[in-house]
């Protein structure tokens, strides 16, 4: 074009240099414009990445009065780690439920239940009776995605991949399990020191910048954390400590009563049930260093792992039909936990602190009527 105007001495100027740039620039930054759309950002399909990082920033500002964002730490590959602080302001000190989404990199469904959780919060704590009143006593802190550099991993290159992205030997070989990283029991049992596995504990417990931040963040606060619940998939069941040896925690049939109950609950739903109990047995193999057993060796009361749908027709790659029905179950699963532990874990050390005031009060009385009498 430009020749034929200069063969023919057709005076011209160029005006927009390459036409084909534009046009591609704004279908990208039209593609960006929606994902940022937290009115239209649809919970029933998996995201990328960038759009979750789009969608936590949205989430956080739109719901300022309810949710904080916080900053977890950052990823081998220095992406950052957000977390979500959701729940009423309180002069009181309230407990924590802990959730976090996307240890393992393929288990898409782990991080869009973290979504749909995070969504249900703060669009339903007005008309949902259970959260109404949980609220008002409980924080919730959700990691809607941990191993970031993994997840982007399985979105770009091998959507099978599990583990984090740090490099080892040289760069030949690359990944951390996460859930074998922790401090509990490290690398002992059922997880590998070679890093070519998929369960490579890593060079040492809490090597990975990801177990340090998440291990540094519980231990903090772990005096006022009640529930920690670790979300993957897949293999449908509710997991209670130990993974790396046969013995029950302290609090196991208190555990398995709360499981129980929750799981009835959830096949009212969808028709659709977990196996509950103790991981080792459950699983049928032990593994060492998860985030489940380090709970519980920290003292947090209800620590479970779930593993969510299926039981393995589609494996990790679960259809996105079959978000929006695991995710409801799953809720309601959840929801009844934290709502029987309201009702009866605290409701009842709220009476025995009474009790104890009430005795208190009774003694005084009575030494002061010894006294005076
Ligand atoms: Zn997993």
């Amino acid at each position: 074009m430009k020749n034929a105007l200069l063969q023919n001495n057709i005076p011209y100027s160029v005006l927009i240099e390459d036409v084909q740039k534009m046009i591609d620039t704004n279908i990208v930054n039209n593609k960006k414009m929606k994902a940022v759309s937290l009115e239209t950002y649809d919970y029933t399909q998996y995201h990328p990445m960038n759009e979750i990082y789009d969608w936590m920033e949205q989430i956080g500002e739109k719901n300022n009065d309810l949710v904080t964002k916080l900053y977890l730490g950052s990823t081998y590959e220095h992406r950052p780690i957000y977390y979500f602080k959701i729940g009423w302001p309180s002069e009181k000190k309230k407990k924590i439920m802990f959730m976090d989404c996307g240890f393992h990199a393929r288990e898409w469904i782990s991080v869009a239940f973290c979504q749909w959780f995070i969504k249900e919060l703060v669009s339903t704590h007005n008309t949902n009776a259970i959260l109404g009143k949980v609220l008002k006593e409980f924080d919730f802190y959700i990691v809607p995605v941990f191993n970031i550099d993994g997840y982007i991993y399985t979105w770009t290159t091998q959507r099978l991949w599990r583990k984090n992205r740090a490099p080892f030997e040289n760069g030949t070989c690359y990944g951390v399990d996460l859930n074998r990283n922790f401090d509990a029991q490290w690398c002992t049992i059922g997880a590998s020191r070679n890093c070519s596995s998929n369960t490579f504990c890593g060079p040492s417990a809490e090597s990975e910048p990801e177990t340090k931040a998440l291990a540094g963040l519980i231990g903090r606060i772990k005096s006022d954390i009640l529930f920690y619940l670790t979300m993957h998939s897949y293999g449908k069941m509710i997991l209670l400590p130990y993974g790396y040896k046969d013995d029950v925690s302290k609090d196991h049939e208190l555990m398995m009563s709360v499981a129980t109950k929750a799981n009835a609950k959830m096949k009212e739903k969808h028709n659709n049930e977990y196996a509950v109990g103790p991981s080792a047995s459950v699983i049928g193999y032990y593994d060492s260093g998860s985030s489940g057993d380090w709970a519980t060796d920290i003292g947090i009361k209800f620590s479970y792992t779930f593993e969510l749908r299926d039981n393995g027709t589609y494996g990790f790659q679960l259809p996105a039909d079959q978000i929006k029905p695991t995710c409801e179950e799953t809720t309601t699963a959840i929801m009844s936990m934290v709502e029987y532990v309201h009702d009866n874990y605290l409701e009842n050390s709220a009476v025995a602190v009474t009790a104890v005031w009430l005795n208190m009060f009774i003694t005084i009385l009575c030494l002061y009527y010894t006294v005076i009498h």
